[in-house]
């Protein structure tokens, strides 16, 4: 809790399977701790880990005042992780970041910095991804920038989750009720003073990626279709062009026929064009499809996400004691 002197921060951390990493992590949040004048508390989100990292965050965190810890029901996702954090934070101001130690805490330092200047988002701009392949460094690169000129809103470019947001921008993130929330770009969507922190982004401290290539693609998607009907829209623009060709194809044909008298051969053509226009309706089936899937799951409303624990490593009873199952911490309240 804030004090008139001093300000507070969240740091929100996801963990999914994260066990490899809890030692050092703890070890390095200590020390951030240590350097900072603010009060740091840390919200670990277990989302449904299926190693030993609860039971590793009770051990190496107990007694240690500021450290909670959500633990999903199951795993509900990164992005589902990030926002039950948001939604539990108290604080001035939280801190959005990897349990990797991939986004650095000096960085984090100067976010704080930043956002005392008076800047309510701070976000984290990679400049460096030594830890990616090229091709996963250009598809990302041609992500950001598509997603920019689909989507109609000011989204920073090379951006990740790793941002601070103030008070103010908490407390309006948490009206949100999305059922595949795209943290990024609703942070970007809700506007205020934001600004962003060049970085180089180190390789994962010790693990693997929990987002292989498939959750990727899925994480992409889920953007794209939150914040652009644009690819709707490409199926009238594409039918428009196609109708105008087979138009003028039409009067090619009578032409060659009546005019010219030479008769049309070409079976290969034509049923490659048969291909080929089934094959966009399918696409844009998919793509209608895909939109309609999202209404299906608003309209279901089901809990974002089911909390079974909350657990405080330096008071037991802000928990409820030692098994909190409290249906009213639960998304939505
Ligand atoms: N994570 C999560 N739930 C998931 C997948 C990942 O909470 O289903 C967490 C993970 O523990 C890590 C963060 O999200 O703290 C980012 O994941 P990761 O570092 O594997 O992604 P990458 O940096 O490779 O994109
Ligand atoms: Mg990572």
């Amino acid at each position: 809790m804030s004090t008139s002197t001093e300000s507070s921060v969240s740091l929100i951390i996801p963990l999914f399977n994260e066990e490899e990493m809890l030692p050092l992590l703890i070890s390095e949040l200590e020390v951030f701790k240590g350097k900072r004048s603010e009060m740091i508390g840390v919200i670990f989100v277990d989302d449904g880990s299926t190693d030993k990292t609860a039971s590793e965050v009770f051990r190496l965190t107990k007694g240690i005042p500021g450290y909670q810890v959500i633990r999903f029901s199951r795993n509900f996702g990164h992005q589902m992780a990030i926002s039950a954090g948001i939604k539990r934070c108290q604080t001035d101001a939280a801190i959005i970041l990897d349990a990797d130690l991939q986004d650095p805490l000096d960085i984090a330092g100067k976010m704080i910095d930043t956002w005392k200047k008076g800047y309510e988002v701070v976000y984290g701009v990679r400049s460096v991804r030594s830890e990616v392949s090229v091709a996963e460094r250009l598809t990302a690169h041609w992500f950001y920038r598509l997603f920019r000129s689909l989507s109609e809103i000011n989204a920073p470019v090379d951006t990740g989750d790793f941002r601070l947001i103030s008070r103010p921008v908490i407390e309006a993130f948490n009206t949100f009720e999305e059922q595949q929330p795209y943290v990024r770009g609703l942070i970007a969507w809700l506007g205020f003073s934001q600004t962003g922190i060049e970085y180089e982004r180190p390789g994962r401290a010790a693990g693997k990626t929990k987002y292989p290539f498939r959750r990727r693609l899925q994480l992409a998607i889920d953007g794209l279709t939150s914040f652009s009907a644009k690819p709707l829209k490409l199926a009238v623009n594409l039918g428009v062009l196609i109708a105008t060709g087979s138009i003028i194809g039409l009067f090619w044909v009578l032409i060659t026929k009546y005019v010219l008298g030479t008769a049309i051969t070409g079976w290969a053509s034509l049923i490659f064009a048969a291909f080929f226009f089934g094959g966009i309706q399918l696409f844009f089936l998919g793509i209608v499809g895909t939109y309609v899937a999202r209404v299906y799951d608003e309209v279901k409303r089901r809990p974002r996400f089911v909390i079974k624990e909350i657990w405080d490593s330096g008071n037991k009873s802000a928990s409820g004691g030692s098994n909190p199952v409290n249906q009213r911490l639960n998304d939505p309240n």
